[in-house]
């Protein structure tokens, strides 16, 4: 059984292990960061700030918040790192793997340049790597001056990209002094990324958590972590699967996007979204009521939480924690024995 710090419990057994996952501000709408931070607020669940700074309005969601910290540090100061309830630095991203960010800068405008402390119209752009992290050692001197910022009161998350040597990545971020790993899959959402790239480099979530998991407890440190997985979560039963295979929670962005009106068109870089959701322009931010959105929003989780109880309630098991890397709830139909054996569960039928 996987017992967990304090601090790690505050993060991970938020009630629903569902939480949502990164989108910034600039790259979405105030109207729509009000929404998951309402939805997130009322669900008792965490949202994530992204790369785009924490705009003022928003503080008083803090307690729900993870504040992000990005090879850009856009938006970084010490009221922003006090404000959340979590800090996460973001080494990759599962539909971009070792690729930085690039918001236009027809999106800096107004209140999204001054909460990135950039002037307006220049484009945002996030370099591929942090140029002061080349090692575990200089991620651990990050992971501890934040928390020394913070008087060691806020768990540090790192996110990485799922890639072919995960279970050695995680590793040595599990040693960095990391509170949480958050591995993102590929085929995560993004209206940015190049589609050759979303769609070839980086590695299926379900995979490189089994191997990250299995890595962690053969090394004795997998008691020392949470893991959060996102990219490909796509309804209640990939939850209920990555949980299976060792997950302690999982992060949703496109599943949250949809339910706020989202029809995936996939042209957010344009700053066009006619939903209100991926743009600044007043008159498209507007068509998004902030109230209705984070509605749907609680609809959707509220729903995804009635589903697992009820699939957990199939399966026998009364406790999350009972199913937390339980592998034996899960089989394989149409895997490979390689997968099989990578993910540590039996074929259907056997
Ligand atoms: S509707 Fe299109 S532009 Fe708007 S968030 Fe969805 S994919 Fe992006």
């Amino acid at each position: 059984m996987l017992v967990l710090s304090k601090q790690q419990q505050t993060f991970a057994f938020s009630a629903l292990r569902v939480t949502f996952s990164a989108m910034s501000y600039g790259s979405i709408s105030y109207n729509a960061h009000a929404a998951l931070a309402k939805a997130a607020t009322d669900l008792g669940i965490l949202y994530n700030t992204g790369e785009g700074g924490l705009h003022e309005d928003f503080y008083r969601y803090g307690p729900n918040t993870i504040v992000q910290v990005a090879s850009g540090r856009f938006g970084v100061h010490e009221d922003y790192l006090e404000a959340g309830a979590a800090i996460e630095i973001k080494m990759g991203q599962g539909a971009k793997p070792g690729i930085g960010g690039h918001l236009p800068g027809a999106k800096i405008v107004g209140d999204v340049s001054k909460t990135r402390m950039i002037p307006e119209g220049s484009d945002a752009i996030s370099p591929a790597p942090h140029h002061d992290i080349y090692s575990i050692e200089d991620l651990r001197q990050l992971v501890f001056s934040l928390k020394e910022a913070t008087d060691y009161k806020k768990p540090v998350i790192v996110k990485v990209a799922a890639v072919h040597n995960i279970a050695a990545i995680a590793g040595g971020i599990a040693r960095s002094g990391a509170d949480i790993i958050a591995i993102d899959g590929f085929r995560g959402g993004t209206g940015a990324a190049p589609t050759r790239i979303r769609d070839n480099v980086g590695i299926p979530i379900e995979l490189a958590l089994a191997s990250v998991d299995r890595r962690l407890r053969e090394e004795g440190i997998r008691n020392n972590v949470s893991l959060v997985v996102g990219g490909s979560i796509r309804n209640s039963a990939d939850v209920i699967k990555a949980i299976a295979l060792g997950a302690d929670a999982c992060y949703v962005a496109t599943a949250a996007l949809l339910a706020m009106g989202c029809h995936l068109c996939r042209s957010c870089q344009t700053g066009r979204c006619n939903w209100g959701i991926a743009t600044q322009r007043p008159d498209l931010v507007s068509r998004l009521d902030p109230e209705v959105a984070s509605r749907r929003l609680e609809n959707l989780i509220t729903a995804w939480r009635n589903e697992i109880m009820e699939m957990m309630g199939g399966m026998g098991i009364n406790s999350i924690e009972a199913l937390r890397g339980n592998r034996l709830m899960l089989r394989g139909i149409g895997l490979t024995g390689k997968e099989l054996e990578i993910l540590g569960i039996g074929h259907a039928g056997e």
